[in-house]
């Protein structure tokens, strides 16, 4: 068997990059385009020890789960992997990744997995789902602007003003981003000379409200006869805002630092709805998510990470929010937060929620988001996850006087993570594991990180409670999973019988409660207990701050509370010598000092 061989294949499987997998002569060859299913004549590309990739020559017997592809420029693409399988398959495929993640790699049980999820949400029309657009621009072999796809694994610009998955009106907007090039003799960027203007179009669009942006990418500060583009855009229905955004670097990342806004607003605004779902109701029916009327509105600009496919994303928040379990009185930290999306609907069911997110920009948009909505209850914090929470952790722990705000803070009713595909760090996992919360909601974009941070978790205590794949990327091979870990409660209880005493069997009393009182762990101490103590015996009350103020020149343990306000809005005020003696006392008596 050599490279070249023509053989016959029977695809059985298919592989985490969406390619058919057949065996051949006790080999396993990858091919790509190919469908669990089909028989196929393929010519063999590259051979290995123990595996090979070959390419379809022709397809003998198509697979029963083989459909036409809608987009004719499925296979030059490469965006859309597993475009010919239908589309209830794919959903299995993706349900069946999930497993295999949590078996190999999590040590999950199967048949144990496969009771606690419940089957994949998919769409009703997997096509025309994504709300964002981000097209290449260069130039062909006339010299004429073009503006598409890259061909796989290549930089070769495919023209193409539409795709099937996003939505119509981008096909207008690419349309007219090209005349007006034409029209001005604008330059589009070549990668290869770094020469050149316009680089990328990106589009994005209000599902709820229909509201579009667009962001022109340039090599430049500038972009000349901006006024014949944004005459062309305007007129488009919906338009709202139309910007240009610098990068001069030779990268594959697509947005620079700056952006100007050329006409209109800054940003977008979407709403997200809240479905009622999940747990209550087990079956699969259409009817399984219902609309309520609560929704949150966002800002969104162009830097801004916002899910692509709104239509599966308010499913999504609304399982993890039902995983989550709320009742109105909750502390929840919500890990990887974004622009807040997660954190404002968690936030009209909790106490309190405080959000992690390591994007400045994002975090003050989440403040922003915060504030239209009239959402008091959440706080925004900047930073990496893996600094924010053990820092913070470490600082209160340390702290001998706690508020009740902060015990509340440490030891959370929910954490809910988010992070991007290489998963949580182990910094911030075991912080997790220290603070104990009740209950975990982990939202993955990729299984395989899911399973080896869950089998930390549930290590650590935890056990896999809930789960569910959405389906928020159809057609392509990327899988959306949420899951629910509980704390452990005890397996079970044992009586054990003790007799005190002198004499055989018997445990001897003496020093018990001695040595017991000298292990006993001191209690916390917290801010409202030193003022109860103090109202108590003195008969005044006494604020926070004096009692942190007397800590401080004590050169008592402290620590920032995360929200605190970078300058105050009037003058601290100091205690009087009465106050402070009385604070004194009452740290004295719980033997803080
Ligand atoms: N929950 C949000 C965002 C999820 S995407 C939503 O549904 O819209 C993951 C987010 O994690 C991104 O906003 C990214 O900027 C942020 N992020 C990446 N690494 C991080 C880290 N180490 N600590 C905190 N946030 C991080």
């Amino acid at each position: 068997m050599q490279k070249n061989d023509i053989i016959t294949l029977t695809i059985e499987d298919m592989g985490i990059n969406g390619e058919g997998i057949g065996r051949y002569n006790g080999m396993t060859f990858f091919v790509k385009d190919a469908v669990v299913g089909d028989v196929l004549s393929a010519r063999i590309l590259k051979i290995k020890k123990t595996y090979g990739y070959a390419g379809i020559i022709s397809v003998l017997t198509p697979s029963a789960d083989r459909e036409k592809p809608q987009c004719a420029l499925y296979r030059k693409c490469g965006g859309c992997q597993i475009q010919p399988l239908r589309y209830e398959k794919q959903l299995d495929l993706k349900q069946k990744k999930i497993f295999d993640s949590l078996v190999r790699i999590g040590g999950f049980d199967r048949e144990e997995i496969a009771g606690i999820f419940a089957p994949m949400v998919g769409m009703d029309v997997p096509y025309r789902y994504r709300n964002k657009a981000q097209f290449p621009v260069g130039t062909d072999k006339n010299g004429d602007p073009v503006v598409g796809f890259y061909a796989a694994h290549s930089h070769n610009i495919i023209p193409v003003s539409d795709c099937l998955l996003g939505v119509a009106d981008n096909r207008g907007i690419v349309e007219a981003v090209l005349a007006y090039m034409k029209e001005c003799h604008v330059p589009a960027y070549n990668e290869t000379t770094r020469s050149g203007l316009i680089r990328h179009i990106l589009i994005r669009y209000g599902f709820s409200t229909k509201e579009i942006m667009v962001c022109l990418i340039i090599n430049g500060t500038k972009l000349p006869f901006s006024d014949s583009l944004v005459s062309r855009l305007a007129l488009i229905e919906g338009m709202k805002s139309i910007s240009v955004n610098q990068n001069r670097e030779n990268t594959n990342v697509i947005l620079g630092d700056r952006t100007d806004v050329i006409w209109g607003q800054a940003y977008i605004t979407d709403r997200i709805r809240l479905w009622k779902c999940g747990s209550r109701i087990v079956s699969d029916s259409s009817d399984e998510f219902s609309l309520t009327d609560q929704a949150v509105s966002y800002h969104i600009s162009p830097q801004s990470f916002y899910q692509v496919n709104p239509v599966q994303t308010e499913k999504l928040y609304s399982i993890a929010l039902d995983f989550a379990g709320l009742t109105g009185s909750e502390t929840v930290w919500d890990l990887y937060c974004g622009i807040g999306t997660i954190s404002l609907f968690l936030a009209g069911h909790a106490r309190e929620v405080y959000g992690v997110e390591i994007v400045p920009q994002a975090v003050a948009d989440a403040r922003e988001n915060a504030r239209r909505n009239g959402i008091s209850n959440a706080s925004f914090f900047c930073g990496k996850a893996e600094d924010i929470l053990p820092a913070f952790y470490d600082r209160v722990v340390q702290s001998s006087v706690h508020g009740e705000h902060e015990d509340a803070m440490l030891h959370p009713d929910v954490i809910v993570v988010d992070p991007p595909r290489k998963g949580c760090d182990a910094k911030c996992l075991d912080t997790i594991l220290k603070m104990q919360p009740q209950r975990i909601v982990y939202v993955s974009c990729d299984p395989a990180t899911l399973a080896r941070d869950l089998k930390v978790l549930c290590g650590g205590g935890y056990r896999l409670v809930k789960g569910r794949g959405v389906d928020q990327f159809c057609h392509t091979v990327h899988v959306e999973t949420v899951v629910m870990l509980s704390h452990k409660k005890p397996d079970s209880i044992i009586n054990v019988k003790v007799e005190f005493g002198e004499g055989e069997g018997k445990v001897p009393l003496d020093n018990i409660a001695k040595r017991a009182a000298a292990y006993k762990p001191k209690e916390r101490v917290t801010y409202k207990m030193i003022k109860e103590y103090i109202e108590a015996k003195y008969g005044f009350k006494v604020h926070t701050a004096y009692i942190a103020e007397v800590k401080r020149d004590l050169g008592l343990p402290m620590y920032d509370a995360p929200n605190a306000v970078e300058e105050l809005k009037q003058p601290r005020k100091h205690p009087t010598a009465e106050k402070v003696e009385a604070i004194k006392d009452a740290l004295k008596h719980f033997e803080v000092i």
